[in-house]
């Protein structure tokens, strides 16, 4: 930038540019590179400027030049609520934040397109990282090489749950974003199931010790998925031929050893 200013002799605008933006202190709090050990996610100062934006066109549009008093009590009973609204919905995952769907859509595009597989590029998809010109200016921080290198095994997880984030891998890439990740068993899930089985037991018995008919049969029917279960294994443990497709296994008897 200085030397564009020098070379066209700007000199008032290089004086603008470096009080306001250039100078360290200043170029701190907008540029990306100013920590070594962390890349701010957003690319421009867009960010602000639309907030600024929002504030002004739909919370102000009928005030030029409001007091301060007023744009504090605008922000803090009108924007603050709407935005801790916005901020639930996207945490309950009742909306997706609308850098999703342009992220989708960057992506798809990449993976179209053709990437040499001996290119003279730097991809390194543990780290995230690339080092050709589209991936340092694209706000995202995928390219067509890095997209191509993992986009095989992409589950749709990913699109719902990916992360930019400012270390290293810059894209996080969970397990689970992999469709061909083998999930390591867990026998967890037994201890939970014998743990709300006894207790159902213990419930039952202390009712049936009480006479509580009732009660007995209007829970019944919450007992109908367990008692299909023991039918079914019942069934199936006292066959004479073994099953010869899985179309004549149900949930119950499909993986029971
Ligand atoms: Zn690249």
């Amino acid at each position: 930038m200085y030397l564009l200013c020098y070379k066209h002799n700007l000199i008032h605008l290089w004086g603008y540019l470096w009080t306001h933006w250039y100078q360290n202190d200043v170029w701190l709090l907008w540029a990306r590179s100013a920590s070594p050990d962390e890349i701010c996610i957003f690319k421009t100062t867009m960010l602000t400027e639309s907030h600024w934006k929002v504030i002004k066109r739909d919370y102000l549009p009928k005030f030029f030049c409001p007091r301060l008093d007023l744009v504090t009590y605008i922000m803090i009973n009108r924007l603050i609520p709407h935005n801790e609204m916005m901020l639930k919905k996207y945490l309950t995952g009742r909306q997706d934040p609308s850098w999703r769907k342009d992220f989708k859509h960057n992506w798809k595009q990449l993976s179209k397109k053709e990437s040499l597989q001996t290119s003279d590029y730097l991809t390194d998809s543990e780290r995230w990282i690339c080092s050709c010109p589209y991936f340092l200016t694209n706000r995202f921080f995928i390219c067509k090489y890095l997209v191509n290198n993992v986009k095989e095994n992409i589950s749709s997880r990913f699109f719902k749950e990916v992360q930019r984030q400012g270390v290293y891998p810059l894209l996080e890439m969970k397990a689970n974003f992999y469709n061909n990740v083998q999930e390591i068993p867990s026998t967890e899930i037994f201890v939970e199931i014998e743990n709300t089985l006894k207790r159902a037991l213990q419930i039952v018995q202390g009712q049936h010790a009480l006479s509580n008919i009732q009660w007995a049969k209007s829970i019944n029917k919450n007992i109908e998925g367990v008692r299909k279960m023991v039918c079914d294994i019942d069934k199936y443990e006292n066959r004479i031929t073994n099953p010869k497709t899985w179309k004549e296994h149900n949930k119950n008897t499909i993986f029971y050893e």
